[in-house]
């Protein structure tokens, strides 16, 4: 083997991942950062830079820097797909023992690295989150964030995170191989990670610095967006394997309340007639119509429990399980 692919082959300590749009101002200050802290570290490391369609010269801006620097890598997508695919495809070259993502904008700071690293290797975290409990952003984002982030700690279960969205992040390898991060899911990323069975999540508290190039690249319609993809990993982290318990149960409830009105309606139909009281036609009460709705949404959503669990039934992952180990 040659000495090059003898090097290839060796797992770096750290891979960074740097999704990013749209950023050339920052990219080289942003790489020269990170190699001054691998380097006073002493550790082995790459870079992945992962071009999101950006439609300035970022792209001319990482080809150079991997020209300079052999430890930069760059991907390039053909068109903006978001965040979360840029990180899914950066997860999937990433070959440190450690991988560590960061925003290419330099609001999060290279160094924090090193005690990243420390607290994956040696206190032993499957993911470590950053923290930025000082932020410099503006309060039509800060506040929303809190709101945001206190949903997602009851939703998910994570109760020690207060910053569950932080571009800075640092996970064992196993962590990135084993999550698929899609939408806009990136958000969400320790919860991912919790229901792929890696409970072993931590905090670090980190600087942060207000944006020096360019402007952000996501609006308000985060909150509203975050809060959907929060209930849509709520619904199918929960039953997303057996529909038919929410589905079911639900429609059998409101089938049952539903006939069990409908027969009190005809009831006292029968009961008035029959002892001589005044009576009306069945079709005069409002009652019988909030009957039958309810017995006809009850069945619709058995009927949407059985659907559900067909798809089910169809998926390539319905019998797949992660295995940590066997003897
Ligand atoms: N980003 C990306 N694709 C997108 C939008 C953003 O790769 O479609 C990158 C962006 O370049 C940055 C990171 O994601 O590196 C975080 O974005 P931004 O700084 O705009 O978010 P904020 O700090 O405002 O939350
Ligand atoms: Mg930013």
């Amino acid at each position: 083997m040659t000495e090059t692919s003898d090097k290839h082959q060796q797992q770096p300590d750290i891979s960074v991942v740097v999704p990013l749009y749209n950023e050339e101002e920052s990219l080289p200050e942003l790489e020269e950062w990170i190699a001054r802290v691998m380097k006073d570290n002493g550790f082995t490391y790459e870079v992945i830079f992962v071009n999101d369609g950006s439609t300035d010269r970022s792209w001319e801006v990482i080809s150079n820097l991997c020209k300079k620097n052999g430890n930069n890598h760059g991907i390039c997508f053909r068109r903006n797909y978001g965040k979360s695919p840029a990180l899914n495809t950066g997860f999937e070259a990433a070959r440190g023992k450690v991988v560590i993502t960061m925003d290419a904008d330099l609001q999060d700071s290279p160094d924090e690295i090193p005690e990243l690293y420390r607290m994956i290797t040696q206190d032993g975290y499957d993911l470590v989150s950053g923290y930025k409990q000082k932020r410099y952003d503006p309060l039509s984002k800060t506040i929303p964030t809190k709101l945001f982030n206190a949903t997602a700690r009851k939703v998910s279960g994570i109760k020690n995170l207060h910053d569950f969205n932080c571009g800075l992040k640092a996970y064992r390898n196993a962590v990135v191989k084993h999550i698929e991060v899609y939408g806009d899911m990136h958000r969400y990323i320790p919860y991912l990670a919790k229901l792929a069975g890696f409970n072993r999540i931590g905090e670090k508290v980190v600087q942060h610095q207000a944006r020096k190039y360019g402007k952000t690249k996501f609006g308000l319609d985060r909150f509203v967006n975050g809060y959907l993809d929060l209930a849509t990993l709520w619904f199918t982290g929960k039953f997303g394997g057996k529909p038919m318990h929410f589905f079911g149960l639900l429609g059998s409830l409101m089938f049952i309340i539903g006939f069990i009105s409908a027969a009190a309606v005809g009831a006292l139909k029968l009961y008035h007639m029959y002892s001589g009281a005044k009576y009306s036609l069945v079709t005069d009460s409002p009652y019988f119509y909030i009957s039958l709705t309810t017995m006809i949404i009850g069945c619709q959503l058995f009927l949407a429990g059985f659907i559900g669990e067909l798809v089910a039934r169809n998926s390539s992952r319905r019998n797949h399980y992660e295995i940590e180990e066997r003897i």
